[in-house]
């Protein structure tokens, strides 16, 4: 028990340092957009043979995007610096939510997230189109086109070979919005559901979908012998336990051999049958680290994460100008979330932004214990709140109101008012 309040007296303790960090950035901004005022700051056109001085960010997530605001309103507005985004996406793809509409209808349109308001529009080049590779001088487009670069910030985070609960698929946001809506009606059409995979996206899933439809059968396969196996004792106790009530049958230690789809079940490891209308797999996330491998493959792990310094440099000392953060970088976390990632991105963009002054220091990251909280939803109307130290544990249950998980905040939280777009259902507006 004390251990427990010492925890919680620790957490609230990182809770002002991080509020004080933000207050201690906005001023800061503030005061720099003045300072940036003063005449002799204003901005000069660079002269015609200066070329072109990037400062690419790959990838526009919880790591890249956050990352790109910061450069863009942390460089004097005379910096010869340009910078870069290059993402393939049409919006903001907010993972959270995934599972959840995956299963409830109506709100899938939430999911997709406009860019733009968050950055000032003047200060960055925004691509749509994907890196194929990096090089030492340049990135080469999907699109043909090659951008040069003095400074890169890699954060093209996680894919799922399965797409969705975790991830969408498909660039657009229509698109998008489709595969989500196909998803819940083969859900809703489903009698005997099989669940594969007892991290967050295979729990949340399977009680949404037994909490939407109780008649129907839901099966989550987890091949560990506790769900959320890299939380702690408590989590995956509350997970378990939250899972059973709702009435889904968990089934652990066991891996899925196969599918039939004539005979409709799967093959579990020790030879058990299930029986199976739709099978959904929630596992096998992997960073996108490839567009390195050409370049600097001894910077990629087996696990596919980018090595990387403590200032988020990239673990090759021949590319001092490259940065990763966010999922994509091997920065020690177990469980890495937008958290991490948003840190990272700090400390990567405050270290650009100093070499790109020619200074010499740089900033390190260390990741906190507090960072890693998570919030699990049991179903549609109840969560569970995680912080653990590794030795201690903080679980904080609570009652869920909104099916569409507060998303609202997360539009505001990028600039943009909820849920305001240029989309009508799954098409742009004229
Ligand atoms: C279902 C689900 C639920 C989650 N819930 C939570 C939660 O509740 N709380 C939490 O903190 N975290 C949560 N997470 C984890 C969180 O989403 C990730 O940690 C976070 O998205 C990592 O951000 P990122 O910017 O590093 O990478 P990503 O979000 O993976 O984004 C990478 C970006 O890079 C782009 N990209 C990739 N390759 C290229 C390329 N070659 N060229 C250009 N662009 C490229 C992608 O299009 C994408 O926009 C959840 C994850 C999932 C899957």
């Amino acid at each position: 028990m004390l251990g427990k309040r010492i925890l919680f007296v620790k957490l609230v303790i990182f809770s002002i340092k991080l509020y004080l960090d933000i207050l201690f950035r906005s001023v800061s901004t503030a005061i720099r957009k003045q300072v940036y005022k003063l005449p002799f700051l204003k901005s000069k056109p660079p002269p015609p043979d200066a070329g072109e001085r990037n400062i690419v960010i790959v990838g526009a997530s919880f790591a890249g995007y956050f990352a790109a605001r910061l450069l863009a309103t942390s460089l004097p507005p005379n910096t010869p610096f340009r910078v870069v985004v290059i993402e393939p996406h049409s919006h903001f793809n907010f993972t959270w939510v995934f599972p959840r509409f995956c299963v409830v209808k109506g709100h899938e349109h939430k999911a997709f997230i406009p860019y733009g308001k968050y950055i000032p529009e003047n200060l960055i080049r925004w691509v749509q189109d994907r890196v194929q590779t990096v090089e030492r001088t340049h990135v080469q487009l999907k699109g043909g086109e090659k951008v040069s670069y003095e400074f890169l910030l890699v954060a093209t985070g996680s894919g799922a070979t399965d797409g969705l609960p975790s991830r969408v698929r498909e660039d657009e946001k229509g698109e998008g919005t489709r595969s989500l809506r196909k998803m819940q009606t083969k859900i809703e059409e489903t009698k005997r559901l099989v669940v594969v995979g007892g991290g967050a996206a295979g729990v949340e899933l399977a009680a949404d979908a037994k909490g939407q439809y109780p008649e129907k059968q839901v099966v989550l396969v987890h091949s560990r012998e506790a769900l959320m196996n890299r939380f702690g004792m408590e989590l995956q106790v509350a997970s378990l336990e939250g899972l059973k009530t709702l009435g889904v049958n968990v089934i652990l230690g066991e891996r899925l051999v196969s599918e039939d789809v004539v005979e409709k079940n799967v093959t579990l490891s020790s030879g058990r049958k299930v029986d199976c209308d739709f099978l959904i797999h929630c596992s096998g996330q992997r960073p996108a680290s490839d567009i390195l491998a050409s370049l600097t493959s001894t910077s990629i792990n087996p696990s596919g994460h980018l090595r990387v310094k403590s200032t988020l440099q990239i673990a090759d000392d021949s590319l001092p100008n490259i940065y990763a953060c966010g999922d994509v970088a091997d920065t020690g976390e177990h469980n890495p979330n937008a958290r991490h990632a948003m840190q990272q991105a700090k400390i990567a963009s405050d270290n650009i932004v100093l070499a790109a002054r020619g200074k010499k220091k740089q900033y390190t990251y260390k990741p906190h214990w507090a960072e890693s909280v998570i919030k699990l939803t049991l179903g549609l109307d109840k969560s569970v709140t995680h912080f653990g130290n590794g030795k201690t544990e903080l679980l904080f249950p609570a009652e869920e109101k909104d099916l569409a998980l507060m998303c609202d905040g997360s539009w505001k939280h990028w600039g943009v008012t909820p849920f305001e777009d240029d989309f009508e259902g799954e098409t742009p507006k004229k």
